[in-house]
């Protein structure tokens, strides 16, 4: 899909200060790095800014500081230090973000250098997205480019503050993210086939609307599969339900048949007598699950089912776990997804979702994928149909 706004190819960067709102937010423990995903999805708009001679200036948030004042275990200074390691440029850390120091460090910095700032949350205001830090980032820079997709759905401070006072444009991981999950509504390779699992109708059915008007098959699986099952009059027994979201789910069924969309439940579901991995387990039908017991995976004909579908499609989108993934006992249903799409080599592939991409990474086929999304809730809207607020700030390509 043709991407609207502009990007850094379309400013001269030499010599400027380019202020980049990345999204620097990784798993931190004990002043320790964890997965650097995040980090190496930023590394090609930097190293653009880099070798095109940009000043450039990183900002980020990382966890959920409480907002009034510096808290030593969310510093940014461990994940400068791995931006260092990981690109082999020269990075610079200030312990500031609004306040003189920071100021002084920003206009100490030479062409082709690098500067973190501290983490943006240690002041309240970057949330509530008050004026006058916005002002002060955009003091710092000649252009702002934003290459934050995981937190492009939040209007904070630092993610749309600064395009109200200088140029802005878009980053290279921000422009890959909009365009390919954006492209799931273009031009899809078809038959283009969404599997959407998760615990909640509620959360997914936006989402579920929305690829109604674009898939040719919709695969439902994961807890939200007994709301359906329970708006079609199925017993679920102790399975997760949302009663207030059937009628919905009855809407999304007819809107498949309406459309021409092919629309599977799960068939078969491997149900518990208790949620705990030392749970007793057997397979139940679909609508005949009993008191007592709860689905809390797909069953084997269900993994046929859904994988035969898989192995047909160009175009693959995949959220939400099929099963309680996280427990090896159910995580089967997931893994048997995972492979299918992984199968496929002749399909586009691409995972959106917080769990949908651990899962992924569990069982070791992220690089099976045509396309694994940064953003958990960004993602999420954006393939809702929802503008991002950190996009609709950037300018216009013209
Ligand atoms: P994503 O982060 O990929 O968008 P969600 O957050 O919507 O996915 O859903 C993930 C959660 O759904 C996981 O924690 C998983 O355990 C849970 N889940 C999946 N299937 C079931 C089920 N049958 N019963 C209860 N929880 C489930
Ligand atoms: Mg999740």
């Amino acid at each position: 899909m043709a991407f609207t706004k502009k990007t850094v190819r379309d400013v001269e960067v030499d010599g400027k200060r380019v202020l980049c709102r990345v999204d620097f937010n990784v798993p931190l423990k004990d002043g320790v790095v964890g997965d650097t995903t995040r980090i190496v999805a930023a590394l090609p708009t930097i190293k653009y800014l880099v070798e095109h001679n940009a000043r450039v200036i990183l900002m980020s948030h990382l966890g959920r500081p409480k907002g009034d004042g510096p808290q030593p275990e969310l510093s940014l200074a461990p994940v400068a230090a791995k931006l260092a390691e990981l690109s082999g440029f020269d990075v610079a850390f200030v312990d500031d973000t609004y306040g003189q120091k920071a100021a002084d460090a920003v206009a100490a910095l030479e062409p082709g250098k690098i500067l973190v700032l501290e983490n943006v949350r240690f002041d309240k205001r970057e949330k509530k997205n008050d004026p006058e830090i916005a002002k002060t980032l955009a003091s710092y820079g000649d252009i702002f480019v934003l290459d934050a997709f995981g937190t492009a759905h939040r209007a904070q401070g630092s993610v749309v503050g600064p395009a109200a006072y200088i140029p802005a444009v878009a980053g290279f991981l921000l422009e890959k993210e909009v365009s390919t999950l954006g492209g799931l509504f273009s031009e899809p390779k078809r038959p283009f086939v969404a599997i959407l699992g998760g615990s909640k109708v509620s959360d997914k059915i936006g989402v579920i609307d929305r690829l109604l008007d674009s898939a040719d098959t919709v695969i439902v699986g994961g807890g939200m599969a007994y709301t359906f099952s329970k708006a079609q009059g199925g017993h679920i027994g102790n399975s997760l339900c949302e009663d207030d979201w059937c009628d919905r789910a009855l809407e999304m069924l007819d809107k498949a048949k309406k459309n021409g969309v092919e629309f599977l439940l799960p068939v078969d579901n491997v149900t518990a007598d208790a949620f705990s991995e030392d749970a007793n387990t057997q397979v139940a039908k679909t609508g005949e699950i009993a008191d007592g017991w709860e689905g809390l995976d797909i069953g084997p004909e269900t993994e046929k089912l859904f994988a035969d579908a898989i192995a047909k499609a160009k175009t693959v989108f995949w959220n939400g776990p099929c099963g309680v993934f996280e427990m090896d006992k159910f995580a089967h249903g997931t893994k048997a997804i995972a492979e299918a799409i992984a199968a496929n080599q002749d399909c586009d592939s691409v995972i959106g979702g917080g769990d949908s991409v651990a899962a992924v990474n569990k069982f070791g086929l992220a690089d099976k994928m045509t396309f694994i999304s940064t953003g958990g809730g960004a993602s999420m809207q954006l393939v809702e149909g929802k503008p991002l607020p950190g996009v609709e700030a950037l300018n216009d390509a013209e």
